[in-house]
Order: C-alpha cells, then sequence, then structure tokens
C-alpha cells in the first residue's frame, strides 16, 4: 500500500492522507493535485512521521490525481517551512502557500503571444494611436501590458494589430534570463572594503552557515563590498538572494547591479505581473535565475542551489510582516541560511538592537566599515530648539533652517527636507464647529492629500473628495488642515523659495519602479533642488549633490510609547542625515524638536551611537522587551464588535498561569476599528526561557471560535496598534 501525507492548501484542515496510484511516483517535496470532496487542491508531499496522524484507513484513501511537473521542494525548505509555521504560529498551509506563489508555474512549459511594433505606418493616424505608437518603441509584451504602457485602451492597439502596425511573436514564457558575470567590472576596493570583502568571500567558498553583521557607515561602500560576495557565488554557480526593503528602490540598485556584472538580476516582488511572476519561480526552482533581488516574499522561493543570502538596510521595520503569517524576513533569512547550510550577511548602518546583542554574544561575526568611500565625511548634525527658535505664524520651518536651504539654492547644492507623514496635513476639521473628519472603517482620522485632491484612510485605503460643506453643520469651504504633511511642507517651500524646483518624494509620488527612477534621475541630473519626503528618502539613495538634510519633526516618532520608537527615530534620523555630504561637498544636518535633551535626540547630534545604543539596551533589559525577553500580541476581531469582546473576554478568562509569562488584556487595540473589524488585543511577556509559542498554541488551541472572529498572533510584534 502506497499510502502518502500531504499539507494541502486549506488552512481549516491539516494534512491529509491520500493513495498514491499505479504507475506514479513521488517523493517527500513532490508538488501534487489531490481530490477534495468535488474539488481539487494543491498539496506538497511530506514525510508522514513530521506531521500529526489521520485515521482514514488504507482502503479508504482517495488516489493523487497528478504530480506537477516542478521540482520537489527540498528537504532543507521543508524544514524551513515547518520552522516559520512553529515560530509564528500559523499554518503550514500558510507558509506553504507562500512557497508556491505563482499557480501558473506549477502548469509546466508554456508559450505565449507578444507584440512588437513592425514599422508600417496605420492606414488612418489618429493622435491615439501616433502616441502609442511613439510609447511602444522597442517594447514586447501582451497586449495588456502594452495598452498600460502606453495609456490607451486595448481596443486602440487591436485596432493597430489589424493594420498590421503591431505583429504577434510567440514567446518562450520560461526563456532564460541574461547571465550576469563576476569578473564584468570589478572595482579597487579600499584596503578596509578588501578586508571586509575577503571575509564574505571566504565564507561563500568554504560554504557553511555562517551569519555576518556588516556594520558600515552610510556611504562606506558595503553594497560594493557584498557584490564581491555575489561574486564569488556566481562563480561557484550558486544563486544568490538579495533581500530589499522597498520595492521603490530596486530600481537604482538593478542599475548599479547591472554596472557591476553586465546583466540585471532577477526580480521578485508582490506587485510582477502573473507572466514575470512565473517565469521567475520557474528560473528560481531550476537555478536558472542567479541573482535574485525581492522583498521579503522572495524569502520562501524554492531556490534551486542557494549559496548566499544578503539582507540589505536589514534594520528595516518593512521586513516584518503584518498581515497573514507575521514573520520578520531578517529573522526567517538566518534561519534560511542555517537551514540552507550557507553564509547570510545582514546590511545596515544602524543595525536593530536584536542584531548587535546577536553579534555581541558572537553569534554573528562582525564586519566594519568606519570610513565613507573616496574621503566623503560623515556630515555635521545640529539641533534647531523649536521653544527657542521658533517657526514664523503658521509655518513649520525656522528661521535657521531656511537660511540653510537658501545657503543650498545659491550654491547650485540640494537639500531634502523629511517628514514622515503623508498627504498636506495629519487631520482635518471643520472650522465651525469642529468636526474631524474620520475613517468609515477605522478608528483613524482621514488625511487630506491635496495633490489628488481627496482625504484618505492611510491604514485602509478609503477615500473620498473633500465635501463642498461640512457633514455636520452645512458650513461651506469649511476645512482645515491640522498640522504638517509632506506636501503642505512642500507649500511653505514655494512660497519662501518660489524659484526652487521642488520634489514630493512619497509612496503617494514614487508608486511605480518608473516613477522612482525617473526621481532618481531627475535628481541626478540636478532637475531638483529641493526633495521633501517620507521614510522612502531614508535609504539607499546615493546624490553627491545633496548637502543639507533638514528633519521637520524629530520628536513624532517619540510619540505613542511604542516599543521600539527611539530605536526607529535614531535609524530614521541617522540614516536620513546619512543622505547628506556623500559626494565631495561636505553635509550638515539640521533636527528640528522641543526635546533636544531626549537621549536619542542628543545621541544623534553628538554622532554618538555607541552612547545610543548602550542606553537602549538597558532600557530594554530593564523592561524585559526584545532581546532581552519576549512579547506576543493575541489580536481578536470581528465585523461583531460583541462577538469580538466575547471571544477576547473567553481567551482572558482562560489565560494560563506560567511562570515568568504576563499576560496583558484583553482590552480594546489602539486601532480598536480596523478595515471595518473591531479589534481586541492581549499582550503576552515572557522571559526568554519561556515556551512561549507552546504556551500559546496549548491555550488558544483549546478554543472553539464563531466563524466571524479572527484570531491572530505576532510573535515579537513591531507594530502595536
Ligand atoms: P553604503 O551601501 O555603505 O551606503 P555604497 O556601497 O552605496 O555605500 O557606496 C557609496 C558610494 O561610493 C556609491 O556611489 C559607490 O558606488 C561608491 N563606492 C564605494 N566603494 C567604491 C569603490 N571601491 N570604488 C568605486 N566606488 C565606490
Ligand atoms: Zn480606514
Amino acid at each position: 500500500m502506497n499510502r502518502v501525507r500531504l499539507v494541502i492548501f486549506n488552512a481549516a484542515l491539516g494534512p491529509l492522507d491520500y493513495r498514491v496510484p499505479e504507475g506514479m511516483t513521488v517523493e517527500p517535496g513532490s508538488v501534487v493535485v489531490a481530490p477534495l470532496g468535488p474539488r481539487q487542491i494543491v498539496g506538497i508531499v511530506w514525510e508522514a512521521d513530521r506531521l500529526p496522524a489521520t485515521e482514514v484507513p488504507d482502503a479508504k484513501l482517495r488516489p493523487l490525481l497528478a504530480v506537477l511537473p516542478v521540482p520537489p521542494l527540498k528537504a532543507e525548505l521543508r524544514r524551513l517551512i515547518e520552522w516559520t509555521a512553529d515560530y509564528y504560529c500559523a499554518s503550514l498551509a500558510s507558509v506553504a502557500r507562500m512557497v508556491l506563489a505563482s499557480g501558473g508555474a506549477l502548469r509546466g512549459p508554456a508559450t505565449m503571444i507578444e507584440y512588437r511594433l513592425t514599422g508600417g505606418i496605420p492606414e488612418r493616424m489618429t493622435p491615439q494611436r501616433h502616441a502609442a505608437i511613439d510609447a511602444l518603441e522597442g517594447e514586447q509584451a501582451t497586449i495588456r501590458e502594452l495598452a498600460g504602457v502606453a495609456g490607451v485602451s486595448e481596443g486602440v492597439l487591436r485596432g493597430l494589430v489589424n493594420q498590421g502596425v503591431l505583429e504577434p511573436v510567440e514567446v518562450d514564457c520560461d526563456r532564460p534570463y541574461p547571465r550576469p558575470r563576476a569578473d564584468f567590472a570589478t572595482p579597487e576596493l579600499t584596503l578596509e572594503q578588501r578586508e571586509a570583502a575577503d571575509q564574505f568571500v571566504a565564507a561563500v567558498k568554504d560554504g557553511g552557515f555562517a551569519p555576518f553583521l556588516l556594520d558600515g557607515v552610510t556611504g562606506s561602500g558595503k553594497t560594493e563590498v557584498y557584490f564581491e560576495a555575489i561574486a564569488t557565488a556566481l562563480t561557484k554557480k550558486r544563486q544568490v538572494l538579495v533581500l530589499l526593503p522597498e520595492i521603490a528602490l530596486t530600481e537604482a540598485f538593478l542599475r548599479r547591479f547591472e554596472e557591476r556584472f553586465g546583466a540585471a538580476p532577477v526580480v521578485w516582488h508582490s506587485s510582477l505581473k502573473s507572466t514575470e511572476r512565473r517565469r521567475a519561480w520557474r528560473a528560481i526552482a531550476s537555478g536558472d535565475a542567479q541573482v535574485v533581488v525581492g522583498a521579503r516574499s522572495a524569502l520562501f522561493l524554492p531556490y534551486a542551489s542557494l549559496g548566499l543570502i544578503v539582507v540589505d538596510e536589514a534594520h528595516e521595520v518593512s521586513f516584518k510582516q503584518d498581515e497573514g503569517v507575521r514573520y520578520n524576513a531578517r529573522d526567517v533569512a538566518v534561519m534560511r541560511a542555517r537551514f540552507e547550510g550557507i553564509p547570510v550577511i545582514l546590511s545596515s548602518a544602524t543595525p536593530a538592537l536584536e542584531s548587535l546583542q546577536m553579534a555581541e554574544a558572537g553569534v554573528y561575526a562582525t564586519v566594519e566599515l568606519a570610513d565613507r568611500f573616496g574621503g566623503a565625511r560623515l556630515p555635521s548634525i545640529d539641533t534647531l530648539d523649536l521653544t527657542k527658535e521658533k517657526p514664523e505664524r503658521g509655518r513649520w520651518l525656522a528661521p535657521r533652517l531656511v537660511a540653510a536651504m537658501r545657503e543650498r539654492l545659491e550654491r547650485g547644492e540640494q537639500s531634502l527636507l523629511f517628514l514622515n507623514r503623508r498627504g498636506y496635513a495629519p487631520l482635518t476639521l471643520c472650522r465651525n464647529c469642529g468636526f474631524r473628519f474620520q475613517c468609515p472603517n477605522c478608528s483613524a482620522w482621514l488625511v487630506e492629500h491635496r495633490l489628488s485632491r481627496r482625504l484618505a484612510c492611510h491604514h485602509c485605503g478609503y477615500e473620498t473628495e473633500p465635501p463642498a460643506r461640512c457633514p455636520e453643520c452645512g458650513e461651506p469651504e469649511c476645512l482645515v488642515a491640522c498640522g504638517p504633511g509632506v506636501e503642505r511642507i512642500a507649500d511653505e517651500v514655494a512660497e519662501i523659495m518660489p524659484e526652487a524646483r521642488l520634489a514630493i518624494a512619497t509612496s503617494d509620488t514614487l508608486n511605480s519602479p518608473e516613477k522612482a527612477a525617473a526621481f532618481v534621475s531627475q535628481v541626478e541630473a540636478k532637475a531638483i533642488d529641493v526633495i521633501v519626503g517620507t521614510q522612502l528618502v531614508t535609504k539607499g539613495f546615493h546624490f553627491p549633490e545633496l548637502t543639507l538634510v533638514g528633519v521637520v519633526d524629530a520628536d513624532l516618532g517619540l510619540e505613542g510609547g511604542d516599543l521600539r520608537a527611539a530605536e526607529r527615530t535614531y535609524q530614521q534620523v541617522a540614516q536620513v542625515a546619512g543622505r547628506a555630504g556623500r559626494g565631495e561637498k561636505p553635509g550638515e544636518v539640521l533636527i528640528q524638536t522641543r526635546h533636544p535633551e531626549a537621549s536619542v535626540i542628543a545621541a544623534l547630534a553628538a554622532g554618538d551611537r555607541d552612547a545610543f545604543y548602550q542606553a537602549e539596551t538597558a532600557a530594554r533589559r530593564h523592561a524585559g522587551a526584545p532581546p532581552f525577553g519576549r512579547w506576543a500580541a493575541i489580536i481578536v476581531s470581528s465585523e461583531d464588535e460583541a462577538e469580538a469582546k466575547e471571544a477576547a473576554n473567553r481567551i482572558g478568562a482562560t489565560r494560563p498561569a506560567v511562570p515568568d509569562v504576563h499576560i496583558l488584556g484583553p482590552a480594546p487595540a489602539p486601532m480598536s476599528l480596523l478595515r471595518g473589524r473591531y479589534r481586541y488585543r492581549l499582550l503576552v511577556n515572557a522571559r526568554r526561557s519561556a515556551e512561549l509559542q507552546a504556551i500559546i498554541r496549548g491555550w488558544l488551541g483549546a478554543l472553539d471560535f464563531s466563524k466571524g472572529v479572527r484570531v491572530s498572533v505576532d510573535i515579537d510584534p513591531y507594530s502595536f496598534v
């Protein structure tokens, strides 16, 4: 009897057993199709003894239907799936789903039809056709994609096909990617860089698990150095994964990579077209994709022979996924490297406290780069006390900061103003009755966006036009903006320096790789004098003519009492400061604050990183916070408030009494309404010694909830809303 156990793609059901029919061969890791009731589902063959047993007798088993034409998932990846599910209290199915992230890829080789210009001219030329032909020069893609590129309807392009202006081409969906070459353009490294690179090169050559913390000041050449490790992996014919925190940064990275290796890497992120996703997935699984650059989801792909993982800007909060499987890609990257037996490099100028702690404990090897490349000096940093140097009434920029910006403008240099708030103003109210515009789905204020003429919720995406009259009192044209967002700061700059050429850099304005690339080349071409941006501009960018950074409100991140507030503020300000003076000209940073004496701000001004980390470490140790103690959040939500409350209370009432574990709540979550769901929260704080996950699993596993209730567990939470 040939019986196999499957992890199936249905989180509500556990593993299921099936019969392998005559003539079919499967092994652990095989991706198969199985019957489930009247439907068919995809599953992965698993080692039966690693999963809970099922009770169906042999005679009642249904046969597998097919084995999908993809390589079986390797044991290393199966162990990573198990670890991730176990550590983050998630189901195997939901983690496995991230691995098989492309349905199309599972169906095997295929071809498809794309279109390209023939050089012909339509009989009747319309402005639309003209624009389309211009836009499609050099492009080849499906009609739908081309319509997107050209900004015209598919109908217009079908017309051009009938006229012989566009012709169909049959393409292999899995055509190979151009190959990067290790020795395409090798840089001359400085002595310090060489020593760092040598350590990585040796580790990649030798193989074996080797976690590194690449701790180097901004502009020291961290990228250049880990590129050498990538080159070694290429020579060894092993694959490389580079995780980046933000898709907006990929474009600049891709260009740089291509300059070094002669071909672009394979890109992976959530907004890939399905054909690109399919092609990338299959190339990754076959080993044909040599270097993959991606967002956190690239971590779970089925690499055929991974040889190195790099996590760039490893301190970034965006590596933490806050829905579905709530994992931290930085931590899972280290685990993946461990299962694969390969080196992993965490690169940052402002490492997470957790990473520094691991380095101090000797678990990670630290590689330091202390100097900026090319003799560039770190910028001088000064605080600007807003209680003493007040901006003019109704303004947000203090006179000294404005004067410094004027100087830059006169010298033809660039300034960057940093404020981590999208839109025009964080709060809008009626001047007559004080009515505040609130999101109907969330406990959050609507944010005014003047560029797009919208009131928007930054939590659920709800948008509405600003009303002509107050919905409460009927007063016309009554909206008053409270507080600044980047658009308002940009308005202020336009008023005081009308001749300055401005760019707003946020996820609203740079929402595609093309727009991000256009922004970068404009700044590089000196077509921009002042950039106003959110956290998006704090990292990655290298603008040699940018010599002034103004932090509009350094106190903003410290409000709210989040566990990581101080660390995040330190990292953001240090990173954005690192954008100044990266070329030959020295940089200056001005930090506007009401609390220049706060330890984070003082450490930033003094350039004393160690002092900050020491104080923060002591505070965390005292509070039993990570990395010295552990936190988990249990979030209970439902569209029905009473139901959510009842479930939360029941969880609270059955709390286990375990030494070294403190359980707080349930209480309404700070965001008590989010995307139409009412939310209650419990927080669990435990000593490192406690079996946190096992305790939570045992506790919640014994309870049943009604269908509308969702209970999610967030291990090592970053968001406390
Ligand atoms: P980091 O990642 O540490 O901020 P980068 O790797 O981006 O630093 O390097 C900063 C700038 O210096 C980049 O423009 C990079 O191309 C340049 N650079 C660094 N090291 C070298 C080198 N050895 N040769 C040439 N250019 C270098
Ligand atoms: Zn909302």
